[in-house]
């Protein structure tokens, strides 16, 4: 019996996959002891690195689960958190340019949840196609460059037509990214773009909802030609940074959390209060308004402790 290391790339509630060093992606069976040692949730993560056991019919068996540098979760509508992925180096919010209509506020979670957690977080605006022509593009675009001004890599694409998939490419690297947005909004198409052999099904967004159905119901890591390794996850959709105290959200916006000056009282939430730095900069224009506003729903959403 051979022990060999390996990551984690496919997970579901009756499959686990796991891709050797060589690239060969084994069906493994959990240990009895190593499922019962888990914190109740998942012992074992997409991303994780593994040691397993082959056996003579090329099957593997899950022997121990290598030490995590982080972990990223979501939590679901009840409040209850859910990990998703280890290791992961980066978050990729992507959404579409009209069909569906980009979530900037949903974004908004995730990027604060990103900075939180410590992973680079990137916008990549597909179907970008759909808007050539369109009335709405030059608003797109502004929003766009709000983005970048505080930071953010915003990457505009269209999968359909391959524009753009260059500067994903280069931008996912050889880092492990957790893909995000709603189902929809074009990430297998954008996948299949970025390595064809992949040939993951796409689905057509219903005419009449604009919302696409779930096809993806496991988390699963793809391995894409650059090197790096790309997360794909159901259910983002109720994605919300749970865990942050009302009083340290408006830290993971950078362009509030860099203002300089401080606000009159030390635990401001930037509301009403008076001596508020963050508001002062908002009537400067230094503080986007859809930022600011987007900050008082996540707080209103945060638990009061
Ligand atoms: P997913 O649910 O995020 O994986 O989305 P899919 O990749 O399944 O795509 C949903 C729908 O959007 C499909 O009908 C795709 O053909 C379509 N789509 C994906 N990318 C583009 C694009 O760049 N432009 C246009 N116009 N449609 C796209
Ligand atoms: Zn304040």
């Amino acid at each position: 019996m051979s022990i060999e290391e390996g990551l984690v790339v496919h997970k579901s509630s009756s499959d686990l996959r796991v891709e050797t060093r060589i690239g060969v992606v084994v069906r493994c069976s959990l240990r009895g002891k190593l499922r019962a040692a888990g914190d109740g949730r998942s012992p074992v993560l997409v991303g994780d690195r593994v040691e397993i056991s082959l056996t003579s019919e090329g099957e593997g068996t899950l022997e121990r689960v290598l030490p995590r540098r982080n972990v990223l979760g979501r939590s679901t509508a009840g409040g209850k958190p859910v990990v998703i992925a280890a290791n992961v180096d980066a978050l990729l919010i992507v959404m579409a340019a009209r069909d569906p209509p980009p979530r900037w506020g949903l974004a908004d979670r995730m990027l604060a949840s990103a900075d939180r957690d410590g992973f680079e977080a990137a916008i990549c605006i597909n179907k970008w196609d759909q808007i050539d022509m369109a009335p709405e593009r030059g608003e797109l675009l502004d929003t766009c460059e709000l983005y970048r001004r505080i930071g953010y890599p915003v990457l505009t694409v269209s999968a359909l037509r391959g524009d753009g998939i260059d500067e994903v490419a280069s931008r996912l690297g050889n880092k492990v990214t957790v893909l995000s947005g709603h189902s929809g909004v074009g990430k297998s198409t954008l996948l299949n773009r970025l390595d064809p052999s992949l040939s993951l099904t796409t689905t057509e967004v219903n005419e009449v909802t604009g919302k696409g159905r779930h096809t993806t119901t496991a988390a699963a890591l793809y391995r894409i030609p650059s090197g790096g390794h790309v997360i794909d996850t159901p259910g983002f959709r109720e994605f919300m940074p749970s865990d942050i105290p009302r009083t340290e959200l408006w830290l993971h916006f950078p362009e509030m959390a860099g203002l300089e000056g401080a606000c009159r009282y030390k635990d401001c939430l930037h509301r009403e209060e008076p001596g508020c730095r963050v508001r002062a900069a908002l009537e400067e224009g230094k503080v986007p308004r859809m930022r600011y506003e987007s900050y008082l729903r996540i707080l209103e959403s945060l638990p009061r402790s």
